[in-house]
């Protein structure tokens, strides 16, 4: 990726605590570590993610929280917002639209990176959590055209447009980001998830996939994204 492509800032909009780690983390550890300011916004705590026995929702949302919290330790994440919705039950509502506004307003990144809400069957064997379709739905309406129209909630903040969105877990990427130099800090930003992991232990999985997307590519470990470009920077001119 040639520096150019980095974005001084970035909100990370995601459903549970985790869906960055498992997804995009090589590239959020990549752009921070090149100057990037990045923000997390996780819409539940992951609340209903156990099946411990007398585990509670309360008990668990604290857990993951500060599981969310230490990974974005290890990354060097600056900002988390937990907007406290339930996992589970996430929907691209208006109420939520409204709340991600108010922070892409307040916070002003010039990429957002969240999930493909379109994304149903990733493969023969899994199928897309429907709070992964809500976050990314909810993330696109927010971005486009909801928080660069100022007469849209103006209590929320004066309008703010987004430059580029980067979309995980879509069918058709169109880039691919080499993340050779930080996969070993993304599987260990995934391993504080304690909570989610068990014994187990993901960094061949991590590895594996990640060698996948890089294979056609040149490169060792890649990510990659659908990037929509909403609007050209000056320098492309
Ligand atoms: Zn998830």
């Amino acid at each position: 990726m040639s520096e150019r492509d980095i974005p001084g800032s970035a909100m990370v909009i995601v459903a549970h605590p985790d869906d960055a780690e498992f997804t995009m983390a090589g590239t959020i550890a990549g752009w921070i570590r090149a100057g990037c300011r990045v923000i997390y916004v996780l819409c539940t705590d992951g609340n209903a993610g156990s099946h411990e026995p007398g585990m509670t929702r309360e008990r668990l949302a604290q857990i993951r929280r500060e599981e969310q919290r230490a990974a974005c330790e290890t990354l060097g994440v600056s900002d988390i917002v937990f907007l406290g919705y339930d996992d589970g039950q996430l929907q691209p509502t208006l109420d939520l639209r409204r709340d991600l506004v108010r922070l892409i307003r307040q916070h002003k990144p010039e990429v957002v990176l969240t999930s493909d809400p379109t994304s149903l069957f990733r493969s023969d064997r899994y199928i897309n959590h429907p709070d992964h379709r809500a976050a990314g739905q909810a993330a696109l309406d927010a971005v486009a055209p909801a928080s660069a129209m100022p007469l849209l909630w103006p209590e929320a903040g004066g309008p703010h447009r987004v430059l580029k969105v980067y979309v995980y877990g879509n069918s058709e990427p169109n880039q691919w980001v080499d993340i050779t130099e930080t996969i070993e800090l993304k599987i260990a930003a995934l391993k504080q998830h304690a909570s989610q992991m068990g014994d187990w232990d993901p960094t061949d999985r991590i590895k594996g996939w990640n060698a996948e997307v890089g294979k056609e590519h040149g490169m060792e470990y890649a990510e990659s994204f659908r990037v929509i470009t909403l609007e050209r920077e000056e320098s492309d001119d």
